[in-house]
């Protein structure tokens, strides 16, 4: 799997999705280690329905894993 932006390579991650209804929930992604782009199931379904559905949701990585 290559960064769509940068071509860098993504490993997989566990995100947290903050939901207001129902709390969080947790999902794995990719994130790229070279710009930290954030490739994730809700992101794809979010672009192929249209870029005036995407809530504002903020996401927050669960590993403490350090980015440089
Ligand atoms: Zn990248």
């Amino acid at each position: 799997m290559q960064c769509p932006r940068c071509k860098g390579l993504m490993v997989d991650d566990w995100f947290q999705d903050i939901r207001d209804d129902t709390g969080s929930i947790n999902f794995k992604g990719l994130r790229c280690l070279i710009c930290g782009e954030v490739v994730d199931p809700v992101i794809l379904h979010n672009r192929q329905v249209g870029p005036e559905g995407i809530p504002g949701r903020r996401k927050r990585r669960l590993s403490p894993a350090g980015v440089s």
